[in-house]
């Protein structure tokens, strides 16, 4: 999608400090860290928000979890622990219409 910033991100038109990358998805660091680890897991194919995936290609999901569960790994959260959300749209507090998943983790995480 022209206009989406992480799209731009996918296609290397926007810098991002990129930590995992594959055919298929595309892992940085987010700009605005919440925690010591923050980090934004996408899919390159763009669906606005999760409720635009098809139910064909739900599979994305599971994927995308393969990919967190590395990275909570790589970036030693997996034992201490880790939070993993999804914002969707408005009320959900959405900013990037751009399906994305947050990893964040390396401290203790309360709310
Ligand atoms: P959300 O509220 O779930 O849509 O979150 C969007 C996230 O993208 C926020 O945590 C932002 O800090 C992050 N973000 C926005 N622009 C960039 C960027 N250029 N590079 C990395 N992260 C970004």
């Amino acid at each position: 999608m022209e206009d989406c910033l992480f799209c731009k991100i996918v296609k290397g038109i926007i810098p991002a400090d990129k930590v995992y990358e594959d055919e298929n998805f595309l892992a940085f660091k987010d700009i605005n860290p919440k925690a010591p680890v923050h980090l934004l897991i996408i899919p390159k194919k763009h669906y606005a928000t999760i409720n635009d995936i098809p139910d064909t290609e739900m599979e994305i999901i599971a994927e995308i979890h393969r990919v967190i569960k590395k990275l909570a790994q790589d970036f030693a959260v997996a034992e201490s622990g880790y939070r993993i959300l999804a914002n969707v749209n408005r009320e959900g507090g959405q900013v990037v219409y751009h399906v994305h998943y947050h990893l964040i983790g390396g401290r203790l995480l309360r709310g």
